[in-house]
C-alpha cells in the first residue's frame, strides 16, 4: 500500500466513523442561546398583616412582600413599589396606574380629579377604593387596589359615561412604566408573544392576544443579581382582544431599540398604536391595551381584573401564579386520542413536491401512493394540496407545479386523476395499518378559492374591508398573474359558513377515513365590515364557535379524530382544539429572533398547558431539533435546512438532520405516556452550571430532558434527590445505563457539548441472564400484555427490534443471532416503554 493509498483509507475510515457515530457531538459546534445565572435574592418574605394607610396625600400599602404607595394628588400615580425579596424599589421614578383613551382621545391624567378614597376589610385582605371624576371627558373612574397575605396585589378599574353620548373607550391597564429592578442592563423580561419570549436587550414588543401572536395574559420583568422580579397580568377568562406591551431601555434618553415587527400579524383593530406612551426614561413599561369597548350613556364599564406582585427568583414564581389562575377556568374539551399522544415525526406532504422533509411528494405513477410512500417512522403525515384541481389555471397556463394548479381550498372535492376518493381512502387505511396516521389539511374559515362553488353560491358570505370591498389574496409566488391562486376572504362570522366548514370537515373524517383536519389559522378570525352579516362582539367570540362547531363535527364522524390549529391566539381557545402547530421561532424570522429571544430553550405554555397537543411548526432545525427534544413536543419537518443558518451548523448533513429527528421522535413516541401527562414541570434543579432539565413524570417513571449548554463535555452528577434505589436510571437517546450512587442520591453521566440528553427512572423490572447460549429476560413483576423488543447495536428509530411476547413471565432468546452486539432490550406495557436494559 503506497502512502496516498493509506491516506485514503485513513480519510474513509474517519468520514465512515464520523457518520456513524451517530449524534453524539453531532452538535458540539452549534452552541445555543444562554440564559441568565439566578442569585439568590437578598431579602425574603416576612411575617406581616396586611394595611393599608390613607393618609393626606397618599394611600400607603404594606404586607410581608412588599410595600407601595399611591400618590392622590396632583396625579394619581404609583410613588414607589418596594420589593422585600430585592430590598428596593421595583420603580425608577413614578408611574401612572391608567391610560384612558375616550373616543380615542387620550385623557390626560391631570384631568382626573380624585373626589374620595375608602378602607375597607374583608377577612384578610384589605382593600382602598379610589374615586375619580373628568369633567372634560365626561368620565367618573372607580379605582380598587387589594392586598392580602400573597405578593400579588389585585386592582379592578370601572369606567361610568357620564354624557348624554355613546362614547368609545380603550384603555391601558394595568399599566406601569419607569419599572426598574437594580440596574438597566441586568434587567431581563418575559414577554408573552407566541410561546413566551425572554431577553435583557432594549427592545419594544406588542403582541395581540387572540389574534395569531398573543398567547397568555402576563408581563414580567426580572433581574437575576438581584435574585427577584415584579410581573402583572390580567384576569380575563372571556378570551376579549387586547395587546400586551412591553418596552425595554437601558439608557435615559435616545437610544437605539431592536423593534421585532411589532405588530406583526396583529389585526389593525387591536394594535397598539399609542407610542407616546413610551417614556423616554430608562427601565419597562409593562401594560395591556383594551380593545375598544362602548360605554353607554350611564353606564359603566368595568375592565378586567389585573393583578401585580413581587417574587424571589426568574419569572417561573409569575407563570406558576398564572397557571393557578388559568387553571380556576380553562377545561380542555377533551383526553387526547391515545394514538394522537404518539405523533412526534411529523411531515407535511404536498402531491408532487413535499416540504423538505418529505420532498418525494405523495404521488407514485400518477396515483396517490401515500400507504406506500410513508415509512413506519413517520408517526403522521398531514397531505395538503390533496384535493381535485383544474387542469389549468383557468387562464389557460398549465404548470407542473400544485401551487399553480391549486384548487383548495375550494370545494374539497377529490382528484380523479389521481385515484379519487377511493384510491385516497385505501390509501389511508393502508398508511394506518403500517403504523403511519395520515391526516388532511381541510376546511377552514379563511378563504376559499374564487373558481369554487361555494363562493359562486354564496358570495355574500365573504368578508368586507372597511371601504366595503371583498379582500382577495393572490398566494406564494404568483405576482406574474395574480387572478391564477385567487383566494377571497370569507367571513368566520357567517353562522351558515361556520357550518360549512365543519360539515366539510366532517364529510371529510367520514369518507376518507383520516383521523386528523388540519384547521390552519382557524382561530385567528379576522374583522368584518359587511353590514349584511350578524358579527360578534368581537373576532374571538366567532372564533370559539368555529372551533367547538368543528370539533363537534370531527369527533361525530370518528370520535378518534383531532383537530389542529395553526397558532393558538390565545389560551382561553385552545379549550376546543386538539393541538397546537407552534411558530414561536419560524425560520422565516430573522436568525436575530431565535438568538435574542430564546434563551431558555423552553417553551412555557408547552408546560402551562400540556392538555393540548404541541408540535414545533418551521423553525431552524439547529436550534428547532433540540429545543422540541428538550420540551418534549413533536417536530413539523417543514425544513431541516436552511439558507440562513449559522456557518458553524452546515457541516451537519441532511441526512443526520433526518437522522436525529427520526431518533430523537422515536424516544418521544416511546414515552409518550410521560411527555402528555399533567405531571411536568420545566428548569428543574440541576447539579452542573449551565445544564437544564425539564420534568416528565408518571406514576411508574420519571423522564429527564436534559440540556447540556456548555462547550464542552459534561461528565459526573447531574440529578439529586432522586430517592432512587429501587430504580435504575438508563439514558434513552444513545441508550446508555447511567450510574445511581445511593450514598449522595446522585444521577451521574456525561454529556456532548450543546446537546440534549433524555434520562429515565425506571423500575427495576427487566431481569436478564446470559449463559449457555441463551438470553433469558425475565419480568419481576406480574405485567399484563408485555412485549419484550431487542435491537442489536442501535436504536435509531429506523432499526425494526425484534419482538417476543411474554410467556409466563418471561422470554427466551435465542443468543447466537446476537452474538458479539450491544443489545438494547426493551419492555413495552400498552406500548409505552417501561423498563429498558443494555447489554454490552
Ligand atoms: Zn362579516
Amino acid at each position: 500500500m503506497d502512502r496516498l493509498a493509506k491516506g485514503l483509507v485513513v480519510i474513509i475510515l474517519c468520514s465512515f466513523l464520523c457518520f456513524n457515530a451517530f449524534a453524539k457531538g453531532l452538535f458540539k459546534d452549534i452552541p445555543a442561546c444562554l440564559p441568565p445565572q439566578m442569585q439568590a435574592c437578598k431579602g425574603a418574605a416576612e411575617n406581616k398583616a396586611p394595611s393599608i394607610i390613607n393618609s393626606e396625600n397618599k394611600v400607603t400599602f404594606e404586607n410581608g412582600h412588599f410595600a407601595f404607595e399611591i400618590q392622590k394628588s396632583p396625579v394619581l400615580s404609583f410613588q414607589k413599589i418596594f420589593s422585600r425579596y430585592t430590598q428596593g424599589e421595583c420603580l425608577n421614578a413614578s408611574s401612572r396606574i391608567f391610560l384612558i383613551w375616550a373616543d380615542d382621545k387620550l385623557v390626560d391624567v391631570n384631568e382626573f380629579v380624585i373626589k374620595n378614597v375608602t378602607i375597607s376589610k374583608n377577612g384578610d385582605s384589605k382593600k382602598a377604593e379610589f374615586l375619580l371624576d373628568s369633567k372634560n371627558a365626561g368620565l367618573e373612574v372607580v379605582l380598587t387596589v387589594q392586598i392580602d397575605k400573597t405578593p400579588q396585589a389585585r386592582m379592578e378599574l370601572a369606567l361610568k359615561n357620564e354624557t348624554q353620548n355613546k362614547n368609545t373607550v380603550r384603555v391601558l391597564f394595568p399599566y406601569f412604566e419607569n419599572v426598574l429592578l437594580g440596574n438597566a442592563g441586568d434587567n431581563y423580561y418575559y414577554f408573552p408573544y407566541k410561546g413566551g419570549l425572554t431577553s435583557n436587550k432594549p427592545y419594544e414588543l406588542s403582541s395581540s392576544y387572540t389574534a395569531h401572536t398573543g398567547s397568555i395574559q402576563l408581563v414580567s420583568v426580572f433581574n437575576p443579581k438581584l435574585g427577584a422580579g415584579f410581573f402583572t397580568r390580567v384576569e380575563d377568562n372571556t378570551g376579549r382582544p387586547k395587546t400586551f406591551v412591553l418596552t425595554k431601555k437601558d439608557k435615559n434618553g435616545d437610544e437605539e431599540i431592536g423593534t421585532y415587527k411589532k405588530l406583526y400579524g396583529v389585526f389593525e383593530e387591536v394594535s397598539f398604536k399609542h407610542t407616546e406612551i413610551f417614556p423616554q426614561t430608562m427601565g419597562s413599561v409593562l401594560g395591556c391595551y383594551s380593545y375598544i369597548y362602548d360605554a353607554q350613556p350611564n353606564q359603566s364599564v368595568k375592565l378586567p381584573a389585573a393583578v401585580f406582585g413581587v417574587h424571589s427568583g426568574n419569572f417561573m414564581y409569575a407563570l406558576e401564579d398564572y397557571s393557578k389562575w388559568m387553571r380556576t377556568w380553562f377545561k380542555h374539551n377533551r383526553e387526547t386520542p391515545e394514538w394522537y399522544k404518539k405523533v412526534f415525526y411529523y411531515p407535511v406532504a404536498h402531491d408532487i413536491l413535499g416540504n423538505t422533509g418529505w420532498e418525494k411528494g405523495f404521488l407514485k405513477d400518477g396515483k396517490i401512493a401515500i400507504g406506500e410512500l410513508a415509512k413506519p417512522y413517520e408517526h403522521a403525515i398531514q397531505l395538503a394540496y390533496w384535493g381535485e384541481h383544474p387542469k389549468d389555471d383557468h387562464l389557460g397556463d398549465v404548470r407542473e407545479h400544485s401551487w399553480y394548479r391549486y384548487a383548495n381550498p375550494g370545494d374539497y372535492n377529490y382528484e380523479d386523476e389521481w385515484g379519487g376518493l377511493d384510491a385516497l381512502r385505501e390509501d389511508i387505511a393502508k398508511a394506518k395499518r403500517n403504523g403511519t396516521r395520515v391526516t388532511l389539511y381541510g376546511a377552514t374559515q379563511y378563504g376559499t378559492w374564487l373558481f369554487s362553488k361555494v363562493y359562486q353560491q354564496h358570495p355574500d358570505w365573504a368578508q368586507l374591508d372597511k371601504a366595503g370591498n371583498e379582500i382577495h389574496e393572490y398566494w406564494w409566488d404568483l405576482n406574474d398573474n395574480k387572478d391564477r391562486v385567487r383566494i377571497v376572504n370569507m367571513c368566520g362570522h357567517v353562522e351558515e359558513w361556520q357550518d360549512w366548514v365543519a360539515n366539510t370537515n366532517k364529510r371529510l373524517v367520514e369518507e376518507t377515513g383520516t383521523t386528523g383536519i388540519y384547521l390552519d389559522v382557524m382561530n385567528q378570525i379576522p374583522y368584518c365590515y359587511n353590514p349584511k352579516h350578524k358579527h360578534d362582539a368581537h373576532p374571538a367570540v366567532a372564533a370559539e364557535k368555529i372551533l367547538k362547531k368543528n370539533l363537534a363535527a370531527v369527533c361525530s364522524a370518528n370520535p378518534e379524530a383531532v383537530i389542529e390549529c395553526e397558532d393558538f391566539c390565545s389560551d382561553h381557545l385552545l379549550q376546543w382544539t386538539d393541538s397546537c402547530w407552534m411558530k414561536t421561532f419560524y425560520q422565516d424570522l430573522p436568525l436575530e429572533f431565535e438568538q435574542t429571544f430564546n434563551l431558555y430553550d423552553v417553551s412555557f405554555v408547552r408546560f402551562l398547558i400540556p392538555d393540548v397537543k404541541w408540535t414545533d411548526f418551521g423553525p431552524r432545525w439547529i436550534y428547532g431539533s433540540r429545543r422540541a427534544f428538550f420540551n418534549g413536543i413533536g417536530y413539523n419537518i417543514s425544513e431541516v435546512t436552511n439558507k440562513s443558518d449559522p456557518e458553524e451548523s452546515k457541516q451537519v448533513t441532511k441526512e443526520q438532520r433526518l437522522d436525529y429527528l427520526i431518533r430523537t421522535c422515536q424516544l418521544l413516541k416511546e414515552n409518550a405516556d410521560a411527555f402528555a401527562s399533567m405531571n411536568c414541570k420545566p428548569l428543574v434543579p440541576t447539579l452542573p452550571q449551565y445544564v437544564y432539565a425539564n420534568y416528565f413524570g408518571t406514576d411508574t417513571k420519571k423522564i429527564y430532558t436534559i440540556y447540556n449548554k456548555n462547550d464542552s463535555e459534561i461528565s459526573g452528577p447531574v440529578l439529586s434527590g432522586q430517592n432512587g434505589q429501587n430504580y435504575h436510571f438508563v439514558e434513552l437517546l444513545y441508550d446508555e445505563e447511567v450510574s445511581y450512587d445511593s450514598v449522595s442520591d446522585s444521577v451521574s453521566l456525561s454529556i456532548s457539548p450543546w446537546d440534549v440528553v433524555c434520562v429515565a427512572k425506571l423500575p427495576k423490572l427487566l431481569q436478564i441472564e446470559n449463559k449457555d447460549g441463551k438470553i433469558e429476560v425475565k419480568i419481576k413483576r406480574n405485567v399484563k400484555d408485555g412485549v419484550v423488543k431487542v435491537l442489536d447495536s442501535d436504536d435509531d428509530g429506523k432499526n425494526i427490534a425484534d419482538e417476543y411476547k411474554l410467556q409466563k413471565g418471561k422470554v427466551v432468546i435465542d443468543a447466537g443471532k446476537y452474538q458479539n452486539k450491544r443489545l438494547i432490550i426493551k419492555l413495552f406495557v400498552n406500548d409505552y416503554l417501561t423498563d429498558e436494559r443494555i447489554l454490552n
